[in-house]
């Protein structure tokens, strides 16, 4: 897990959330973290309160990834500035989680000029892979998430890639808003890392000071979840 600045670090203690706490996971060629940001808070995809995460678990800020995404030429360098963290790693296919890495996923994909699929939930609420689209034997598979908060929604999307024949290869997100606690078997890549905690609904000191979380997002069944 990465060490906090004490800039990060005195901001965690006063309960600040700014774009302090806003760092990139590793350099980025393509396009600076700094714009990286600039492009969320313009969009205001960036929202501070008392939320319930797309995981079910609470926190102070939202990443609502649509915001941005909704501009497709930000979309579109977003995606290759993601692309350009898989150079060097033989991609035959992107496969996105729906809805919300769907748009990031067609413009990693598109960077990379290979095909751009996606698997959704199906009736059932588990994933899948529909629309007739299919996966070749060992295709080498690039799976793309708009957050990482659990990584259940990856790991979900993974074994289906795999159910399908396809390979795993590499992962990559627009967020990565773990705090570092996933850890993956193929190389994985976050255009920004958010360090900012999150809470188990029945231990959540913003709910214990008598707060109640709002769900800024949607997500399929995400109630029961
Ligand atoms: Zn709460």
């Amino acid at each position: 897990m990465r060490m906090l600045t004490k800039k990060e670090a005195d901001g965690r203690r006063q309960g600040r959330v700014d774009t302090a706490h806003v760092s990139p996971v590793k350099s980025c060629n393509t396009m600076r973290t700094e714009e990286i940001e600039r492009l969320l808070a313009e969009a205001g995809a960036v929202r501070h309160g008392h939320f319930v995460l797309s995981s079910g678990r609470h926190g102070q800020t939202y990443v609502q990834c649509a915001l941005v995404l909704a501009y497709p030429k930000h979309a579109e360098a977003l995606g290759r500035a993601l692309a350009e963290r898989f150079r060097g790693i033989e991609i035959d296919a992107v496969v996105s989680l729906a809805l919300g890495g769907l748009i990031l996923g067609h413009e990693v994909a598109r960077a990379l000029g290979v095909r751009a699929l996606f698997v959704e939930r199906d009736a059932n609420g588990g994933m899948a892979l529909r629309r007739g689209f299919e996966i070749q034997p060992s295709e080498r598979i690039l799976v793309i998430e708009d957050v990482w908060t659990t990584g259940k929604s990856t790991r979900e999307g993974i074994e289906v890639v795999e159910a399908a024949g396809g390979r795993v290869v590499a992962l990559g997100a627009l967020v990565d808003r773990s705090g570092g606690s996933l850890s993956w078997k193929v190389p994985a890549f976050a255009l920004l890392e958010i360090s900012l905690p999150n809470y188990e609904p029945d231990n959540c000191p913003l709910c214990r000071a008598g707060g109640t979380a709002v769900r800024p997002g949607s997500r399929f069944k995400e109630a029961t979840r």
